[in-house]
């Protein structure tokens, strides 16, 4: 059995708000990438998954659980793997408008990553390999004296890849990398990140607020509510067969292309807002909105187990 690049161990991050409360973001998340696979992490906004991927990228520090890269755990390395870490795991932000600084030009931009972990080159190396960069992303010579309001946002969230690869990465954590991006070039970045995973073997943490963005390049979805994993197996099998009421809620809402089916699907519209993390319900977080709640789901949180080789649920109903 191969060891994955990525394992998450019970993590969890909680933030203090105010004096006395807790927000809790993460709890007891658990999952494994395999090097070359594509995990996406679902769920609605405010449900922890972009923590998720800022705690495995050390932006925020674990509360609890741990961090385990190509079997060595994160938080544990020495400062000089830290760093080889930090070159190995990259990611892309949301905001191509926001990650960018509008000071300094794409080159500049580009460069900085190889500046900051002291790559050994001459500055006519790192130009051509800022212009390698730009091709790659598709994207030219020409783009690399310009500043970022000179782009589209598509063309923005190429330039943000860019500089995600500047260090040729081995692992990617894309954090809504096409959600602020206009339908018609959301299929052109997705289509791009899986060129670059092909030619550098790349493995991915692909992070978005909604199944059908994940769907055409997922091995394996992770479904994430309000803090929690609640599901997670092959891309496919999600699809075709979803065990948690959640998942099958957030199916249930993707449109189906076809209008007989779709005239006649039936649509699961959960009822109430999401819980506060401040404040989350007893038992399964999900019970408030859950249409096959029952009485053990306020009392006991369900444990997220393997249902069937592969498929993993946190839900009563598959005890
Ligand atoms: Fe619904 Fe209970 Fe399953 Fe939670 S544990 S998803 S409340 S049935």
């Amino acid at each position: 059995m191969t060891r994955p690049m990525l394992q998450v161990n019970a993590l969890k991050k909680h933030f203090r708000v105010g004096k006395k409360d807790v927000l809790q973001a993460v709890n007891d998340v658990t999952f494994s990438v395999d090097t070359g696979e594509t995990l996406g992490l679902v769920g609605e906004s405010g449900c922890g998954k972009s923590t998720v991927g800022r705690t495995i990228m050390g932006l925020y520090e674990r509360t609890s659980g741990e961090v385990v890269y190509n079997g060595q755990r994160v938080h544990e390395l020495s400062a000089k793997d830290q760093t080889i870490f930090h070159r190995s795991l990259q990611m892309i932000f949301q905001d191509p408008y926001a990650s960018l600084n509008p000071r300094s030009t794409v080159r500049e931009i580009i460069a900085e990553p190889m500046i900051i972990h002291k790559m050994t080159m001459t500055k006519a190396e790192r130009l051509e390999r800022v212009i390698q960069l730009l091709e790659e992303v598709g994207l030219n010579r020409d783009h690399a004296n310009r500043y970022p309001h000179e782009f589209s946002g598509g063309q923005r969230q190429r330039i943000g890849i860019a500089r995600a690869l500047a260090l040729n990465p081995d692992f990617i954590i894309a954090d809504e990398p096409i959600s602020a991006l206009d339908v018609s070039v959301q299929a052109q970045v997705v289509n791009l990140l899986q060129q670059l995973q092909q030619e550098k073997q790349l493995t991915f943490l692909f992070i978005a607020h909604d199944l059908s963005m994940v769907k055409h390049i997922s091995d394996r979805i992770g479904v994430m509510y309000l803090g929690h994993l609640v599901e997670l197996t092959e891309s496919r099998h999600l699809y075709e067969q979803p065990r948690h009421p959640y998942t099958q809620a957030l199916l249930s809402a993707i449109p189906i292309p076809d209008p007989d089916i779709e005239k006649e699907r039936e649509r699961i519209i959960l009822q109430g807002d999401l819980p506060s993390p401040i404040n989350p319900p007893s038992g399964c977080v999900f019970r408030t909105r859950c249409p096959a709640a029952m009485d053990i789901c306020s009392v006991q949180k369900p444990i997220f187990r393997e249902v069937e080789p592969g498929h993993h649920v946190a839900c009563h109903l598959y005890e």
